[in-house]
């Protein structure tokens, strides 16, 4: 049976791996809803290929430019995030949640609502949303499939296994490109420069993530909201090869890893075969090719971000959500050279000790939070 998938995000970096795999499986998958914040002409050139039922850009004052661009092609089209949200409960057998940030959250719930199997690549709204996110697909029946890489390596390790019978999971890190950069030089670097990472290539946002490592904070997150771990059971360890992606550590000793080439084909592949596998032609690994994999801690004065996100992992939810919202609004401000690489750390710290009440009980507080931690990070950077 060929099943419907829905693309949230088909123009970035995720929805480009994900048409990659369903483009190289015809008889096993067509695309069904489509969306894109302001990129047209991607989002046009993706319909006119693969052919989807519906088709939604956030940016509301692109849509005449949209629609002319689609001109003559069978595709409902809409905009804003109304059609953001219409995409996400479009019919489809899998929707593929892959928009950038907290925006992504409200489409990410609504095809937690409409769709039995949700591929979450937004880590950013399950760190802003954590357990209440994972009660709204429980209370729905919706199976989440991880595509972080990490995180995916852990689902796989994890089969028929407990959470009680491990001692701790392990999410390797590539350290990002300033693994080996001195110190004091960390604070003159460029957007250009945090960008480029050695190994892995994605989306801006997420890169800059990597660079300072609070990708590995949210991810840190991310895996204690997914699997119900305790914060205690969670490491991180420096590997930049990136070949090992995670580690299971059984109370016997036994340590269990996932392996493979970093390309996020492999973690799409297996999210959208689940549960079976994909006879995805994706080059394997062949460890013979590889010179050395090796291994380092952390050094969290390189990367205070990384501290910052294992202080939030025992704060609870209001202080995820705060540290989430500070990063976005830190990142987009260094983007814009507002503030140095090394300012980041200090203002999450900084929007973190300004709202050391903030509590969550409901969505309602989450979007309260994430606008109020907003609020006073754009705050710090005006000062
Ligand atoms: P990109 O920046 O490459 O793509 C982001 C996508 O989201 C684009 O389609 C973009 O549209 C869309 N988008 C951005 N803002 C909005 C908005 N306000 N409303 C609607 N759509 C919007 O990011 P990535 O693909 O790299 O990452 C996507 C998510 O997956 C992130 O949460 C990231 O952390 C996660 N992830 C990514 C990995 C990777 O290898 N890239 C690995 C693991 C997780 P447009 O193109 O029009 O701007
Ligand atoms: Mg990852």
């Amino acid at each position: 049976m060929v099943q419907k998938i829905s693309i949230l995000g088909a123009t970035g970096s995720i929805g480009d791996s994900t048409l990659q795999v369903i483009d190289a499986h015809p008889d096993d998958f067509c695309v069904s809803a489509v969306t894109a914040g302001n990129n047209v002409e991607r989002l046009a050139e993706i319909c006119k290929r693969f052919r989807p039922k519906f088709a939604a850009i956030a940016d509301e004052a692109l849509y005449e430019d949209f629609k002319a661009a689609l001109a003559g092609l069978e595709v409902e089209t809409a905009c804003g995030e109304a059609g953001v949200l219409a995409a996400a409960a479009y019919p489809a057998d899998r929707v593929m949640a892959a928009i950038t940030g907290f925006s992504g959250l409200k489409p990410t719930l609504t095809a937690l609502e409409n769709c039995s199997i949700v591929m979450l690549a937004n880590k950013e709204c399950l760190v802003a949303a954590g357990s209440l996110f994972m009660d709204i697909a429980a209370q729905q029946n919706t199976t989440v499939l991880p595509v972080d890489s990490e995180h995916n390596a852990l689902h796989q390790l994890l089969v028929s296994k407990s959470i009680e019978d491990v001692r701790h999971l392990t999410l390797t890190a590539s350290g990002g490109p300033f693994l080996n950069l001195p110190l004091d030089q960390l604070a003159e670097v460029t957007p250009e420069m945090a960008v480029k990472h050695p190994i892995w290539s994605m989306g801006e946002k997420i890169s800059i993530d990597s660079a300072t490592m609070l990708n590995k904070g949210l991810e840190l997150i991310e895996a204690q909201h997914l699997f119900a771990v305790p914060a205690d059971k969670l490491k991180v360890l420096i590997h930049p090869q990136s070949i090992i992606h995670g580690l299971v550590t059984m109370h016997d000793g036994s340590v269990m890893a996932h392996m493979g080439t970093p390309d996020m084909q492999i973690p799409i592949a297996y999210c959208l075969g689940w549960p079976e596998r994909l006879k995805a032609n994706i080059a394997a690994l062949d460890l013979a090719d590889e010179r050395e994999l090796s291994f380092l801690t952390p050094d969290l004065k390189r990367y205070p971000c990384l501290e910052l996100a294992f202080e939030v992992l025992n704060a609870g939810q209001g202080m995820q959500t705060v540290m989430n919202a500070a990063n976005e609004i830190a990142v987009e401000a260094f983007r814009k050279a507002q503030i140095g690489f090394a300012d980041i750390a200090g203002l999450i710290r900084d929007t973190m000790d300004k709202m050391t009440d903030a509590d969550i009980s409901c969505l309602a507080d989450v979007y309260a939070v994430d606008e109020a931690a907003r609020r006073e990070a754009l705050d710090s950077i005006s000062l």
